[in-house]
């Protein structure tokens, strides 16, 4: 059965073109729709919860940052729109999660680099989003630099 709604999450860095090079050949295979997410993270989150100052203003920065990459990647590749693209706050496998199953999404498509030993300990987001997953999961193995 081909998939109608590919949801591609990228993290903004230079590895996310390998990533939505996979998830744009998927919709073209399958004419699925596609649709681009990136979630900026909290930044009390990094520093484990309670942070005693203000951090709204480097927080708006950071989200229009991510903006500003985002629809550069918009203009980057033709599959790519405004219209099916999402920037939010939160803990991205839970938002991730949320609006592939708002957007009927059948496929998700992430990066992964297959970390091992220590480094798995630290966890990842490819690992963390197929947990409780509403729809398949593919992890885009990402070459180490
Ligand atoms: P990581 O395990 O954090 O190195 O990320 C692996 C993959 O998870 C990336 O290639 C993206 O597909 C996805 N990802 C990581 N962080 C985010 C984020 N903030 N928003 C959306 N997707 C993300």
């Amino acid at each position: 059965m081909p998939y109608h709604h590919i949801l591609v999450a990228v993290d903004l860095t230079e590895e996310c073109d390998p990533v939505i090079h996979r998830a744009r050949e998927l919709s073209v295979s399958n004419g699925a729709k596609l649709s681009l997410v990136h979630i900026v993270e909290p930044m009390a989150m990094a520093f484990g919860g309670d942070v005693p100052m203000d951090l709204s203003q480097l927080q708006q920065q950071q989200f229009d940052q991510a903006r500003e990459r985002l629809d550069r990647l918009i203009n980057k590749y033709p599959e790519l729109t405004k219209e099916y693209s999402h920037l939010t706050y939160g803990q991205p496998r839970q938002e991730i999660h949320h609006l592939a199953k708002e957007q009927e999404c059948d496929l998700i498509v992430v990066g992964s680099h297959g970390r091992h030993g220590l480094a798995l300990l630290l966890g990842s987001t490819a690992n963390d989003v197929l947990h409780g997953a509403p729809c398949d999961v593919l992890a885009v193995h990402l070459v180490k630099r």
